[in-house]
């Protein structure tokens, strides 16, 4: 059992302070995220060591389009979550009571974690990706992985709905390179009711990570009726160019019922609404999981020329070291060739 950090004693419980539920845990319950577990008055991280899923992505997938594109990343995932989102992606692995799998699941140590991550490095991978279920949530084992993937020269990459408390934060951003986070609405009303969580320590993230060097990409998922309001979307790009600021690059993704929530998917009208306002404010405006043209390559928004195609396959050519082929304007990110 590995001891959990960032909690203390508080009556007869702990209080945890990873994330911004700030749980009061009696003995012998969960928090919110149903893996963190007071036992006895220590809190216990029941997902240490557990993953649920291991796979060789496209850093495309996480989604990066900025960081090392065209390359590889060894991307893993453990179970459970803070958040309650009604249209859950991944529900089966970050939604409901998984102490069935704390009592059976077999146990991967960080070191065997790295050593996996270095099998693919033929295969042009880049590092460790934390994802698929919230990483938050399973905040000391990411980060016992990322300490030794630093030593092995790798690269961390942590993809996140941003709900966490600034101190664990600011630990976590000695060891990740880059960050995909997701912003999943911009009011408290959205995120209270379908998150079942709140807006303001997500937008707390995102202005320390990028104040930060660490790299930096936003996810927007456009649900119908919920957060596609225009006047409510300019106002999330105001404040988004002004605090996030306009070289972060933003993906307006397409949602699809899943879980709870069964309305129809995002009308792709909707969708290159919002991503021409988007435009107004931001350098990098991609429109994810449609097969649109729009918003698919990367342009340079120094001369207007296509430096990064996405097709099938990637085509970085007019990016060559980071600056635009015809203009030579530098553009946003790292990891060009
Ligand atoms: S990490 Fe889990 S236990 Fe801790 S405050 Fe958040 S939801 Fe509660």
């Amino acid at each position: 059992m590995y001891r959990a950090d960032y909690y203390e004693r508080e009556g007869g419980g702990v209080r945890c302070k990873l994330c911004p539920h700030n749980c009061l845990i009696n003995n012998g319950n969960y928090g919110i995220c149903h893996v963190r577990k007071n036992i006895d008055g220590e809190l216990i991280s029941m997902n240490y060591g557990i993953l649920s899923a291991r796979n060789l992505d496209r850093i495309e997938k996480k989604p990066l389009y900025h960081f090392y594109p065209g390359r590889t990343i060894f991307s893993i995932g453990s179970v459970g979550c803070n958040l309650r989102c009604k249209y859950c992606q991944n529900h089966t692995i970050a939604q409901g009571d998984f102490s069935h799998v704390f009592e059976r699941a077999g146990k991967t140590s960080p070191k065997t974690v790295v050593e996996q991550a270095l099998r693919f490095m033929d295969d042009d991978n880049i590092g460790i990706a934390y994802t698929y279920n919230e990483p938050i949530i399973w905040y000391e084992y990411m980060r016992d992985i990322a300490v030794e993937a630093k030593k092995a020269g790798l690269k961390n990459v942590m993809v996140s709905n941003g709900y966490i408390e600034e101190g664990p934060l600011r630990e976590l951003m000695e060891v990740i390179d880059a960050f995909s986070i997701d912003l999943k609405g911009y009011s408290e009303e959205f995120y209270k009711e379908i998150t079942g969580s709140t807006l303001a320590p997500v937008k707390k993230t995102l202005e320390i990570i990028a104040k930060s060097n660490r790299h930096l990409e936003v996810e927007y998922l456009v649900i119908p009726g919920h957060n596609d309001d225009e006047v409510e979307f300019r106002k999330l790009m105001e404040w988004y160019r002004d605090r996030v600021g306009e070289g972060v690059p933003l993906h307006i993704n397409r949602y699809f019922p899943q879980y709870r929530m069964t309305i129809d998917p995002t009308p792709v009208e909707t969708l290159v609404k919002l991503f021409e306002i988007a435009r107004e404010y931001v350098n990098h405006v991609y429109i994810g999981n449609v097969g649109l043209e729009l918003g698919r390559d990367t342009i340079c928004p120094g001369c207007g020329s296509r430096v990064i195609e996405r097709r099938y396959e990637i085509n970085y050519s007019g990016a060559v070291g980071g600056r635009c082929y015809r203009c030579g304007r530098e553009l946003e990110g790292e990891g060009y060739e």
